[in-house]
């Protein structure tokens, strides 16, 4: 299956999440000060950090299933109104964006006070005859990973899997909505070296139980459409 931009989305994705995530790391460690103190961070950063992010990842998210979408008309050729799959768009990106920012942030969270108890727990650790404590640069670093270009670089590949897995089914969607004509979601790998163990026995099947790529963090799946075989609507 080959999406005609789908590097240049998950570059953009990775760009934006990953200079954000350095600029949410920063305002996070100057909160937390020196020596590093959780009590410094306000609640509003761990409430609201994620909306700025946010507010960059939602339109890329919105062009990748739009795309999609117009891709999957092309390859069906049936025509559908478009305004209808452009709200389908925006409202899923709207959604979809706020609830993935929630989830990463919320374990960004728990991995920052996993961190942090490791470095106020010395005296405890020290009790047991072996040092564990972290030293504020090792908080740092430890940090880093968390608001990692790496992670940014996952985050983006999953959720470039997503959109354009929803542009397919918003198109589909629509034109089932229209038409009547039903169409049969075929999971479909990039079928290439890459592809996981769980992904590669469902390459070119029909997904019968509603679950659609990605199966898993850094999936590349996507879905091709089949017509009913018996030629039934
Ligand atoms: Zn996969």
């Amino acid at each position: 299956m080959d999406f005609v931009n789908r590097e240049e989305i998950e570059r953009k994705l990775a760009r934006v999440l990953s200079k954000d995530l350095r600029v949410e790391l920063d305002k996070l460690l100057n909160y937390l000060g020196d020596p590093p103190n959780l009590a410094n961070v306000p609640p509003e950063y761990w409430q609201a950090g994620w909306k700025d992010i946010q507010k960059d990842v939602e339109p890329v998210l919105v062009d990748a299933l739009l795309q999609q979408a117009d891709d999957a008309m092309i390859r069906i050729g049936i025509g559908v109104d478009f305004d209808n799959v452009n709200r389908a768009a925006v409202n899923w990106a709207r959604q979809h964006s706020e609830e993935v920012m929630q989830q990463i942030w919320l374990r960004t969270h728990e991995y920052t006070l996993d961190v942090l108890s490791r470095y106020s727990g010395v005296g405890e650790v020290i009790a047991q005859g072996y040092e564990e404590g972290l030293t504020i640069r090792e908080i740092s670093e430890r940090l880093e990973r968390m608001f990692s270009p790496v992670r940014a670089e996952r985050i983006a590949v999953t959720e470039t899997t997503r959109a354009v897995v929803e542009g397919e089914r918003a198109y589909v969607a629509e034109l089932e909505r229209e038409t009547g004509q039903r169409m049969i979601p075929i999971w479909m790998t990039a079928n290439d070296e890459l592809v996981c163990p769980i992904c590669a026995p469902k390459n070119e099947k029909p997904i019968t139980n509603g679950d659609y790529p990605p199966a898993h963090p850094n999936c590349r799946c996507g879905v091709g459409w089949e017509f009913p075989k018996d030629g039934a609507l």
